[in-house]
């Protein structure tokens, strides 16, 4: 039998995470020998947790909260997406050093436009309204700009941070304006993508935005899931029953997806594991 590829996970707390599952079924789904296990990295140790790991012979790792910047930090070679978020939720270890990628925007259009095809539609059809600017906001910037997104408008609570974020964004080549939760809805004639990526949900909020926002939305999107509709989903159901709604669990899988795809050459069937990640949610809570 070949030698396992060992990846981990890292974080703190991370007992909760769903990437041993999900990297577990990728490789039982492509017979490859893979070895995905969690890490916790103490707050104050990141880095050496990292450096003994690469000595033990581990291949990469996914990094979780609150270390995206720190593994960023650590790296020489970066993705497109990596830069401009300044954050990294995917490492490659190799003898030239270590090499960090963003995964989460990637993960979350290859979401979006999997909904969005059941409507003959693409993001490069669309404008995206972007509810929330914290770090997940960031690590969509560049994969938004290469998935052809028409326009992004971002809303936060902290105004500065949407108007700053939107800055950096147009930098890029993607056509964007920051504003408040308060802003008024300008009308437009391009379908629109709602998507949060605030933390309302896990307080049970949903961000208070004009309800124009809403006019001509396509699809309603949050990055938060779990098995039971999260907050943001029940408000814009409550008020637009027949907008389709997503919780972010495809986010969460496609973006493994795209980082088994770094590590290992090949591509697993993430709608396959959706599936089951999603049966799994449910029997948890059930
Ligand atoms: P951050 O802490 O970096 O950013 C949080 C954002 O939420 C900020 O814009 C903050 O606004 C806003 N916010 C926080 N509380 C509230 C509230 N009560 N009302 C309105 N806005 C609020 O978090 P992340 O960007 O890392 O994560 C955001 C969400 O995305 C989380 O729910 C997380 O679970 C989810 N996520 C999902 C992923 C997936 O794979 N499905 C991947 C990554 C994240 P302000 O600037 O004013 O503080």
């Amino acid at each position: 039998m070949s030698t396992p590829l060992r990846l981990v996970v890292l974080g703190n707390p991370i007992a909760h995470s769903k990437s041993p599952a999900i990297h577990r079924d990728f490789a039982s789904q492509l017979g490859l020998p893979v070895q995905y296990e969690r890490v916790l990295a103490p707050l104050d140790g990141f880095v050496g947790t990292v450096r003994a790991l690469q000595a033990a012979g581990v291949a990469g790792a996914n990094v979780t909260v609150p270390f995206k910047q720190a593994a960023f930090e650590l790296a020489s070679q970066f993705s497109e997406g990596a830069r401009f978020a300044e954050a990294a939720n995917t490492l490659v270890f190799s003898s030239e050093g270590i090499r960090a990628d963003n995964t989460d925007g990637g993960g979350l259009c290859r979401d979006l436009n999997r909904q969005l095809q059941a409507q003959q539609l693409s993001l490069a059809d669309c404008e995206v309204v972007l509810l929330g600017a914290g770090g997940a906001a960031s690590g969509c910037m560049a994969a938004f700009k290469n998935h052809g997104v028409q326009a992004l408008t971002i809303l936060n609570r902290t105004v500065h941070k949407a108007e700053a974020l939107a800055q950096r964004a147009s930098s890029i080549g993607l056509p964007s304006a920051g504003a408040g939760f308060d802003a008024k809805a300008p009308s437009t004639s391009l379908p629109r993508v709602v998507v949060n990526a605030s933390s309302a949900s896990l307080a049970g909020e949903a961000p208070a935005v004009d309800p124009a926002w809403y006019n001509n939305a396509v699809l309603a999107y949050d990055m938060m899931y779990g098995a039971e509709p999260t907050a943001f989903v029940r408000k814009v159901a409550s008020m637009n029953p027949a907008l389709p709604t997503s919780d972010g669990l495809g986010m969460l899988v496609f973006q493994a997806a795209l980082a088994f795809e770094i590590w290992t050459g090949r591509a697993p069937d993430g709608l396959a594991t959706l599936a089951r990640m999603r049966q799994g949610l449910g029997q948890q809570h059930g």
